[in-house]
């Protein structure tokens, strides 16, 4: 058919398309003359089919899997040490077995597919550089060793040097570079091999913090240009939610939510992830729902009004039966710079630390800390064991409020706090479920 586009494939796994094309002769009138066409693209979606992993010990890193990723989507898999991020990664670049499901790059199944066969690129956390060979080599290697020409592979490798600004560097050894520089070598091996996806473990945590901040724009901007599928581990929440147009969250080998970086922060579908996403983390607090012309929770001496119709109408079910609230630091603020008539929460400041644009307090109050299996899991992961032990059964709770750096808040002295009451959160107890818009 004259006209039509002319869809190219390079070497990897193949989607075929199947597409019915209607055409009318005369509009409006005729019936359409169909035509059935076929169409070959590289779609690199990666897809997760119930996998689990088992080590040779018996170590289950991995369990009941099931992600679907887009093709040129950036996926961020998120958790703390452990989780089983890393083994999930590792199994789709082929460098771990997978003990029970399927993986799928470009809806094929790969399991028994060796690393080379999968057309991914991965980026280490080590970089893994040569040290003996130049910036060029390091690049130029996986291309020489599948032996491409050499006019392709400069071509290829002056390309990627241009994009991650190395043009300068290409005659020098790994030694003489940055870590930021080095860092781009290492996403530069991977760019020249056009791969179908990018695969990621953590590959900045060998960077300072400012270095960090900045590498994290420039890959996302890089994997936005590129357009390819990537999956990026990390277990910091703030390049996850910074970076992915998804954040899978994961504990103890399962998957606990998956979604846009939003939705985590403002609708986390239990208390695990509500803690894991925001930094500072939520405040959890016990807390008893109680009905009412205005649906309030009871945290003891004061009570909040909850000022969210859907959380209301879901508290009900739970009305004098122990929740645990959460509300985010961000969702506090001194009471004489808010805005007027927002309820308070009131106690003694304990801790302030000043950040420039924002003021971190630690404030004492009047309320019974929730220190649950998961407050428990969440706090071992932040080293902070020993501090929550000490809340457990306390009758007063510390709690971290982000106020404006007007804030006149100093410790040993007293401050109220106005809430958000329009963005808690509620979680059951015992399973730690968000408990808006779900069942007791
Ligand atoms: P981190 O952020 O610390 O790298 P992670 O989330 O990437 O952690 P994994 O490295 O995937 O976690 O490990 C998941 C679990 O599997 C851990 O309990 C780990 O100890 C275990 N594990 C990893 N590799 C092996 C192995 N080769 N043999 C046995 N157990 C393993």
């Amino acid at each position: 058919m004259k006209g039509l586009p002319l869809l190219t494939t390079s070497a990897g796994a193949v989607s075929r398309l199947s597409l019915d094309i209607g055409v009318r002769t005369r509009p409006g009138l005729s019936a359409p003359v169909w035509a059935k066409v076929e169409v070959e693209a590289d779609l690199a979606e990666i897809t997760f089919s119930d996998v689990a992993k088992v080590y040779p010990d018996g170590t289950r890193a991995v369990s009941n899997f099931d992600l679907d990723i887009s093709d040129g989507e950036f996926v961020v898999l998120v958790g703390p040490s452990g989780c089983g991020k890393t083994t999930a990664l590792r199994m789709v670049a082929g460098l771990e077995t997978v003990t029970e499901g399927e993986i799928l790059i470009g809806g094929r199944v790969v399991n028994n597919l060796p690393p080379k066969d999968r057309d991914v690129a991965m980026v280490f956390q080590s970089y893994a550089l040569y040290p003996h060979m130049s910036v060029f080599d390091n690049m130029a290697f996986g291309l020489k060793l599948r032996k491409l020409p050499s006019a392709e592979i400069r071509a290829r490798v002056e390309r990627a040097a241009r994009l991650l600004g190395l043009d300068e560097f290409l005659d020098r050894k790994p030694r003489a570079l940055s870590g930021g520089q080095r860092q781009r070598v290492a996403m530069g091996r991977a760019i020249v091999r056009e791969p179908q996806a990018f695969l990621m473990d953590e590959p900045l945590s060998n960077l300072d913090a400012k270095l960090r901040v900045q590498m994290r724009a420039e890959i996302s901007a890089l994997q936005r240009d590129l357009g390819t599928t990537t999956v990026y581990v990390t277990h910091d929440q703030i390049e996850a939610m910074t970076m992915g147009d998804r954040v899978a969250v994961i504990r103890k080998g399962l998957l606990e939510q998956t979604a846009p970086p939003q939705e985590l922060y403002e609708r986390p579908t239990n208390l695990f992830v509500a803690g894991f996403i925001g930094s500072p983390s939520m405040n959890f607090l016990l807390a008893t729902p109680r009905s009412g012309p205005v649906v309030g929770v009871d945290l003891g001496k004061t009570q909040l009004p909850v000022h969210d119709n859907e959380l209301a109408r879901a508290l009900e079910a739970y009305e004098g039966r122990e929740i645990v609230l959460g509300i985010r630091p961000e969702d506090l603020e001194e009471a004489s710079l808010a805005e007027g008539g927002r309820p308070t929460l009131s106690g003694m400041v304990r801790v302030r630390e000043l950040l420039g644009a924002e003021v971190i307090v630690h404030v004492e109050i009047e309320a019974r800390p929730a220190v649950t299996e998961d407050v428990r899991e969440l706090a071992a992961d932040a080293g902070e064991e020993e501090t929550l032990a000490r809340k457990a059964g306390a009758a007063t709770a510390t709690i971290v409020a982000r106020l404006s750096p007007r804030t006149s808040a100093k410790p040993g002295e007293r401050i109220d706090l106005a809430v958000d009451t329009s963005s808690l959160h509620a979680f059951d107890t015992k399973t730690g479920s968000s408990i808006r818009g779900g069942t007791p």
